[in-house]
């Protein structure tokens, strides 16, 4: 399937997307997901240079970390969508997708690769669906996502 990423076989077209710098998603439940809006330098290349700063760090339990976080950027293919999480999943969760908005500037799981992206001039974009039961819509949409791409988002978690 090589021919479907212009919206990935349809599966995000109901989704509202905004820039990820400048996102007003709402304090609601729901999926979201991070796009491609605009590729800047090759990955390759941003692997290289992302590895000779983080030996700068000098401290190894961060450079692991960051190692780790940032190697997923290798993953990026042809499809532009490299993330899909919710907002919301458990009962008792208190998360928004505004919550899960602010969090790329602070404690993201894929923050690291995501701030990469950006310092290498790629434009992203964050998109987001209202949805009362996220963790369902999450599961359908990655059980799709997989059938049309043979793997999940680049960037999501295996
Ligand atoms: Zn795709």
């Amino acid at each position: 399937m090589s021919t479907g990423h212009q919206d990935c076989g349809g599966l995000f077209k109901s989704f509202t997307f905004q820039d990820i710098r400048g996102a007003n998603p709402p304090k609601e439940k729901g999926v979201y997901v991070l796009r491609i809006a605009e590729r800047g330098t090759p990955v390759s290349e941003i692997l290289e240079q992302t590895s000779q700063a983080i030996k700068h760090l000098q401290w190894p339990v961060v450079m692991d970390k960051m190692r780790t976080k940032v190697s997923r950027l290798s993953a990026i293919g042809d499809c532009p969508v490299i993330y899909i999480g919710s907002a919301g999943t458990g009962n008792e969760s208190k998360n928004t997708l505004k919550g899960r908005h602010e969090e790329f500037s602070d404690r993201h799981t894929a923050m690291y690769p995501v701030w990469a992206l950006l310092y290498f001039g790629w434009e992203l974009e964050y998109g987001w669906k209202m949805e009362p039961r996220p963790g369902e819509l999450e599961a359908a949409l990655k059980r799709q996502y997989r059938q049309h791409h043979d793997s999940l988002p680049a960037l999501t978690a295996r």
